[in-house]
């Protein structure tokens, strides 16, 4: 079976930073054990969010990045052959039903169909989980939060979620930080300091109106960070710009060509 968890215990408080309501509602949303749908683009924050939101609140996090061959069953969990046993095997949704810890699926349209017949019973106010396979029929711990996010950017027909499904959830926006608080989160997560960072942020917000025409997908903070860190170690701010933000976002020369005007022009 492939890794798909990332567990992590309850750790120092990752940096996050805000930019509305997002840490009150999420606040209010795992006290009244509702589950939570986080959209926006990708690189915007939603992953550090919920990392900062699950040590905030001392929950153990369990992240899945979901994939298009990813099933109930590695959610859920199987039987596995081991030193000549079949021994049962639970995967990360049902460990987290069981320990009261806050399971989070990244890109959750990605996965198989079945994944949501599994998410049904969790969110409504059952909060169970049948597990066919054992007979067992759990209920969620005290603590427990499936947290889900996606891209709406992505406006694949064939991967959305179903009115039915995306009505269970809470749902938060995400964005990207105004240029202030972008050039801070990006000067803190590289080193760099912050009136270089602005430059860059000026170069992402200008790519960013590219969206739609040229781009499928504006820079993200995550692509910032990447190229200030680049030019804190050294490289020079065209050449970081280049390589960590512009072919990432592209592979046709003549877009690649409009990038560069756009990007040296904010520069
Ligand atoms: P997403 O899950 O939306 O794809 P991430 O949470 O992985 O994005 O964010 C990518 C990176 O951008 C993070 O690792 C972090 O360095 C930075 N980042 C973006 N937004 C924030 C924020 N609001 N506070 C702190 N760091 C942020």
């Amino acid at each position: 079976m492939s890794v798909l968890t990332t567990s992590a215990s309850v750790e120092a408080l990752p940096f996050y930073s805000p930019s509305g309501a997002e840490c009150v509602l999420f606040d209010h949303a795992y006290r009244n054990r509702l589950p939570v749908l986080l959209k926006g683009p990708t690189g915007c924050g939603k992953t550090r969010f919920v990392a900062h939101m699950a040590a905030r609140l001392g929950r153990p996090l369990y992240t899945v990045s979901c994939h298009d061959d990813l099933t109930a069953a590695d959610l859920t969990g199987r039987y596995l052959l081991k030193g000549g046993e079949t021994v049962w095997v639970d995967g990360p949704l049902t460990r987290a039903i069981r320990e009261g810890a806050i399971v989070y699926l990244d890109e959750v349209v990605e996965a198989r169909k079945d994944v949501t017949v599994v998410l049904h019973p969790v969110t409504d106010d059952r909060r169970i989980l049948p597990l066919e396979r054992t007979g067992e029929l759990l209920e969620a711990a005290p603590g427990f939060m499936l947290v889900v996010s996606y891209n709406p950017g992505y406006q694949n027909i064939l991967k959305t979620l179903k009115p039915s499904t995306r009505q269970r959830f809470v749902a938060i926006e995400f964005g990207f930080p105004d240029p202030d608080a972008e050039a801070a989160i990006v000067a803190r997560e590289s080193g760099l300091p912050k009136e270089r960072c602005m430059p860059l942020v000026r170069v992402a917000n200008a790519l960013r109106d590219l969206k739609g025409q040229d781009l499928e997908e504006g820079a993200s903070t995550r692509l910032l960070v990447y190229a200030a860190t680049l030019i804190r170690d050294g490289v020079k701010p065209d050449v970081a710009l280049e390589a960590a933000v512009l072919q990432p976002l592209t592979d046709d020369p003549e877009v690649m060509k409009a990038l560069a005007r756009v990007a040296d022009i904010a520069l």
